[in-house]
């Protein structure tokens, strides 16, 4: 190790990475040294709520070690990763960015966490998110303050995943992980210029992962390029018996169908054991890629939406227009439930929010009134009251609301039967269509304070996202535009449950054929 290796390591992709440290030209102890170098020079950013220094530093001597004594390595060897604030590390501190967990540590490893460290992973830290993942700029954060976007501090990164999205935009790490329950991926990936992924639900198991909303949670992945994705969702995804909503689906190769020289005959998202068929010639010989002719659904009402920055409408339709002539099936449907959307996706994970942090009581872990007169149940009260913050405090009590006799089927039923609706009309929709493309959000990052004080403006950030959620289909933003603002903005693509595959195929020839946002070197 010389200081100057870490100094000059400049990270493109795992591949690259692990190739030059094969050649012996980089330790995984320079990765991680320039990494802290750059967390600590970056701090302005708040993104990093943790940093394990010493943790980060053991692990990557262990593999160097491993290495140099020529054990195989595993598929993550030396990848340094920061996980959102919501995902438990054993014996690190969690708080899901709120005052009622402080000082709880994690008891043990989140799923996908160890998946990780199986393969070699190095935890560097946990990162900035809104307040039990609720919120759209990770304004909502009473403990740490919010990340801010690198691109222009005085604009919001994005939320909940707030932290998770800066990391990456500023290099403080290689990859991220984050959670989404309606757009806590997509959409600061959206804001800060680069690419994030929400699998379909129950892909990655949700064990050790800090519960909102159960029933629309999903762990998933920020990254700067489609293969390093693949590779991590790989290691990632798989039943998991500890949560019986992860899929026993088999896992398909995401990475190695995604390399060059791969046949594209996965297409249709089967695993690796399964027969794959020869490529057939007129799919090879389409225009575009070696995935051939896609049939694309475009809701017309997400492009006619008034909420639509227009400047960010016009340069969609240019790109699906560009998405014809290339040779694609660009369609645009009717899609009348739109307007439903937001409304249902807030009763219904407001309602499992109110049921899921009932456990922080104050009598367990986490914050406990220092009030010892509060007797019962004043006890609880104050424990509540003054160790949840405002958005959440609003949350808990929506979410009671719905449920309460009397209120139940005015609000919670009626939404459980708009899920239900659009359950099956994405089924008619995947019965003509590979995917669906429309804006990730409809506006680009704006200021801090903007949307603060008016909850219901900030939920329709919203508007394109929580739809993958509410029926369980992953989607992924594409940074491919930059706004005359300056600022980024992307395209969200979404597939049907478990294409994930033919979602990242997709997504590697886009990011290869389009010009993507670059980040300017911060
Ligand atoms: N912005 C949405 C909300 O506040 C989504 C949050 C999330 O995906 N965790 O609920």
């Amino acid at each position: 190790m010389t200081v100057s290796n870490h100094l000059l390591f400049s990270f493109t992709s795992i591949y690259d990475y692990q190739e030059a440290l094969n050649e012996g030209t980089l330790s995984c102890r320079d990765a991680v040294l320039h990494y802290l170098d750059r967390i600590n020079r970056l701090s302005h950013l708040n993104a990093f709520v943790q940093v394990y220094e010493k943790k980060a530093l053991e692990t990557a001597d262990q593999l160097d070690n491993e290495r140099m004594a020529g054990k195989k390595p595993g598929r993550l060897h030396g990848v340094v990763i920061g996980i959102k604030d919501v995902i438990c590390f054993k014996d690190h501190p969690v708080t899901a960015g709120s005052h009622i967990l402080e000082g709880f540590h994690s008891l043990y490893h989140a799923t996908a966490v160890e998946r990780m460290m199986k393969e070699g992973a190095i935890m560097i830290g946990h990162l900035n998110c809104d307040e039990f993942a609720m919120g759209s700029s990770n304004e909502n954060a009473p403990v740490y303050g919010r990340a801010k976007n690198a691109l222009d501090t005085e604009k919001v990164s994005g939320g909940s995943s707030g932290g998770s999205a800066v990391a990456v935009q500023a290099s403080l790490c290689m990859l991220s992980l984050g959670s989404d329950t309606g757009g806590s991926i997509r959409q600061p990936a959206d804001f800060c210029g680069i690419i994030g992924l929400k699998p379909t639900y129950g892909r990655i198991s949700r064990y050790g992962l800090i519960a909102y909303a159960s029933s629309f949670d999903q762990i998933g992945i920020f990254g700067r390029n489609i293969s390093d994705i693949a590779v991590l969702l790989e290691v990632m995804s798989g039943f998991d018996p500890r949560d019986a909503t992860s899929s026993k689906k088999p896992v398909p190769s995401y990475a190695e169908s995604l390399t060059p020289n791969a046949q594209r005959t996965t297409v249709n998202d089967q695993p690796p054991t399964a027969n794959r068929q020869p490529p057939t010639s007129n799919r090879s010989a389409q225009s575009f890629g070696g995935q051939g002719r896609q049939r694309i659904a475009v809701l017309k009402e997400t492009l006619s939406h008034p909420s639509l920055d227009p400047e960010i409408r016009d340069k969609i339709t240019e790109f699906l227009s560009d998405l014809r002539i290339k040779g694609h099936e660009v369609v645009e449907i009717s899609f009348d439930l739109l307007d439903y959307i937001v409304p249902a996706y807030y009763i219904l994970t407001t309602a499992e929010a109110s049921s899921n942090l009932s456990r922080f009581d104050g009598v367990r872990y986490g914050y406990r009134t220092t009030d010892n007169e509060a007797g019962f149940p004043g006890f609880y009260l104050k424990s509540r009251s003054e160790g949840f913050g405002k958005e959440v405090k609003r949350r808990i009590l929506l979410g009671t609301f719905v449920l309460s006799a009397g209120y139940y089927d005015a609000y919670f039923s009626k939404a459980q039967k708009v899920r239900k609706i659009l359950t099956e009309r994405t089924k008619l929709i995947f019965n003509e269509f590979d995917l669906i493309l429309s804006p990730t959000v409809p506006t680009t990052a704006f200021k801090t304070g903007e949307k603060s004080s008016d909850p219901t403006a900030m939920y329709l950030a919203d508007l394109y996202t929580v739809y993958a959620n509410l029926v369980g289909i992953p989607g992924i933003s594409l940074p491919l535009f930059t706004h005359t603002n300056g600022m980024p903005f992307g395209i969200q693509a979404m597939t049907n449950q478990f294409r994930e595959l033919s979602l990242l195929q997709f997504s590697n020839e886009l990011m290869q054929q389009y010009k993507s946002y670059e980040i300017p070197t911060l």
